[in-house]
């Protein structure tokens, strides 16, 4: 029962292997992982065998471990996950943070609203299966927050979306309302625009972007490392700077964000429509009469594109590493010395 303030649910015992207890991880270390149990924050070595649901290459924050003496043992299936693709041809895509239920999308007021840079954040988030939350930071700088929050929120179409400041303190708790005991989130968007301050503001405490003196006393270096916070009142939020910038995961988060521009398309005579001159363009016709910003289906076609591209690349590496394991597998079976005709 106390595992529930750190987001664990019922359906998930069926997952544990018999005489293992289960804890999350918080950190991942070269070897080591920091897990949290209902007794607090534990180090605990991974298991040589250890690797997650997906065949990658191990546990991620926010995972669930079952743990047996001092050593993780295995992964729990994961409910959702942040995956990023790293740069690079051949390389394998990286969960950045599993088991995550809320993703906010982290924007700065105090300027023209960047509707166009939610949008893309907002796909970012709906591709990860968790769901969206647009949380406006440094409302302090703001002359107009009601106004501001509105044109965004008209955008943001089903989309929760919060106005706060580090600084003077508003708005926290409307955030802290719906990071409910258990409820893990993550955020995402550019930097600068104050995630790293509303994780120190919720926490009450300074948990993110510690320098340290290096242990040869050549400086200071900011850690960067991802980690798991359990907030006061509940709730966990993962600060991780591999968050921040992610790549759109697949064509399904656009699609969502999007729904509006769809729905306007669902109206056209041609079912292949492009909506570019066609006549009978349910979505030229909602440009018309105004329903729909220009600037927004040009956004849509510019994220679809960006998604189609990057689904290719995931179908081209899976090919790749299928051929790789087909090879390895009758390399395997070459070198076996044959077996005796009839032998025993
Ligand atoms: P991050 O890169 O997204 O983590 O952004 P930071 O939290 O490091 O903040 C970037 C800058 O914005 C810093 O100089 C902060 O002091 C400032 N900042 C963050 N939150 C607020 C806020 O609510 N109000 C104001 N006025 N400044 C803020």
């Amino acid at each position: 029962m106390e595992l529930i303030p750190l987001g664990w649910t019922a359906e998930r015992s069926q997952d544990v292997p018999g005489g293992c207890a289960v804890a999350r991880v918080a950190r991942v270390d070269r070897g080591r992982l920091t897990v949290l149990t209902a007794d607090g924050e534990h180090r605990v070595h991974r298991a040589g065998t250890l690797h997650d649901d997906a065949g990658g290459t191990g546990p991620a924050v926010g995972d669930w471990v079952a743990v047996r003496g001092e050593q993780a043992v295995a992964v729990l299936p994961r409910r959702t996950a942040f995956v990023r693709t790293a740069a690079g041809r051949g390389s394998e895509p990286q969960v950045v943070a599993a088991n995550v239920d809320l993703v906010l999308v982290v924007d700065a007021l105090g300027g023209a609203p960047r509707l166009r840079r939610v949008e893309r954040y907002l796909a970012v988030a709906w591709g990860s299966g968790a769901m969206p939350v647009v949380v406006l930071t440094k409302a302090d700088l703001e002359p107009d927050v009601p106004a501001a929050v509105a044109a965004v929120a008209a955008d943001a179409v089903g989309v929760p979306v919060l106005a706060v400041s580090s600084v003077t303190g508003a708005g926290l708790d409307d955030v802290r309302a719906l990071l409910g005991p258990g409820c893990t989130a993550a955020m995402v968007g550019p930097s600068g625009v104050g995630k790293s301050s509303l994780l120190n503001a919720l926490a009450g405490a300074t948990v993110a972007g510690t320098a340290e003196i290096r242990g040869d006393g050549r400086g200071r270096h900011t850690t960067t490392a991802r980690e798991l916070h359990v907030l006061p009142g509940g709730g966990l939020l993962v600060d991780t700077p591999g968050m921040r910038e992610l790549a759109l995961a697949g064509e399904d988060g656009v699609d969502t964000v999007y729904a509006d521009v769809a729905g306007y398309a669902a109206d056209c005579r041609f079912r292949d429509c492009a909506h570019r001159t066609e006549p009978g363009c349910g979505v030229a016709a909602a440009i018309d009469r105004g329903d729909l910003d220009p600037a927004r289906l040009t956004a849509w076609r510019k994220l679809q594109a960006e998604a189609h591209r990057q689904e290719l690349r995931a179908d081209a590496r899976a090919r790749a590493l299928e051929t790789a394991r087909v090879r390895s597998l009758h390399r395997e079976m070459r070198a076996r010395p044959a077996k005796p005709r009839g032998g025993r």
